[in-house]
């Protein structure tokens, strides 16, 4: 990337309730204190408790882990980008492999999420990476080109952020190799060369031991972390902050 810091986004997934947040808040507030962390930092809870993950001291934004489809209407239980705005988030992760895998969500639906972010004024980060069955069959860079496709439609001066996630290195405690992450950031950064400001991250099974090694290896403009990123010391540790 270009001129920018390393990112470093805490995915919570489904996980704390808004008191367990306030707690995260104030331990990662605690943590970094008055210094400048030098890296980017933002916190994806779920919903319910993105008020009480903000930092009224603008430390690390916020982004949402979905978002809807369409604009507004009759959509039981979605979020609208334009709500996810208002609600003080900066980013929305679109295209999570447990949204493809779990929610059916597959390219049109996820082209049509980024518009949705895009109209709202946030920046996506999207999330791809094959599974261990194309891994194993040779299709890892066709996957990747696929998965990019979706992008066709956004604009490219538009701020994006994109996730390599390998699926078979996700929660297991198995993450990709240096060499591996570096080739597929290799790739992605071909392709979306058109791109003016475009970060690419990594995550799968990230943890504050394999962090430093990753990071310096492959290159990549951080990380989305899921399970170590529920403990805030830890979150801070990946993040460099001692
Ligand atoms: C994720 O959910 O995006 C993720 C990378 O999870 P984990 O760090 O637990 O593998």
């Amino acid at each position: 990337m270009i001129g920018s810091v390393n990112l470093f986004v805490a995915n919570w997934k489904m996980n704390k309730t808004r008191a367990e947040a306030r707690a995260y808040a104030r331990e990662l507030g605690e943590l970094i204190g008055d210094r400048d962390p030098g890296v980017e930092l933002v916190i994806a809870p779920p919903f319910t408790s993105l008020e009480e993950s903000k930092d009224s001291r603008g430390r690390w934004s916020l982004a949402a882990q979905d978002v809807a489809s369409e604009s507004e209407g009759a959509y039981t239980g979605e979020v609208s980008a334009r709500m996810i705005a208002d609600a003080g988030c900066r980013y929305v992760i679109v295209g999570h492999s447990e949204r493809r895998r779990l929610f059916e969500e597959t390219g049109p639906v996820l082209a049509r999420k980024l518009e949705r972010v895009r109209e709202a004024g946030l920046t996506p980060i999207y999330c791809l990476g094959e599974t261990e069955e194309e891994r194993e069959e040779g299709l890892t860079a066709a996957t990747l080109a696929a998965q990019v496709e979706t992008l066709a439609e956004n604009p490219p001066d538009a701020p994006l952020v994109v996730a390599y996630e390998p699926v078979w290195a996700i929660g297991t405690g198995r993450a990709a190799t240096a060499e591996d992450a570096g080739s597929a950031r290799l790739q992605l950064a071909e392709l979306l060369s058109g791109r003016r400001d475009v970060r690419i991250l990594y995550g799968g099974s990230v943890t504050s031991e394999n962090a430093r090694h990753l990071l310096e290896a492959c290159h990549v403009d951080g990380f989305l972390i899921g399970g170590a990123s529920l403990v805030a010391s830890k979150f801070a540790q990946i993040a460099g902050l001692p």
